[in-house]
């Protein structure tokens, strides 16, 4: 389900972050699941997710948790033979 600017503002707020600031693992595995979601839904990355995304490009530990997110919902939504 794709986010509302509102609804990615309360998420940051309630991890703590605001848009500018740097983030550590616990921040970003806290709302990395809503950004997969996002990425999923075809939107191009909210102004407040910049920071997931930045901390995914230079955390290997994250990024894998996030691409684990992503096979997992990218396989909810699609055919389930094999
Ligand atoms: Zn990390």
């Amino acid at each position: 389900m794709p986010l509302s600017k509102k609804e990615i503002d309360n998420l940051m707020r309630q991890v703590g972050l605001t848009k500018d600031s740097e983030i550590n693992c616990e921040q970003c595995l806290a709302i990395v699941a809503e950004f997969a979601e996002h990425q999923l839904a075809g939107k191009s990355v909210a102004e407040g997710l910049t920071a997931i995304e930045h901390h995914l490009s230079i955390c290997g530990e994250c990024r894998e948790e996030y691409e684990a997110l992503l096979r997992t919902l990218d396989a909810s939504e699609g055919p389930t033979d094999g």
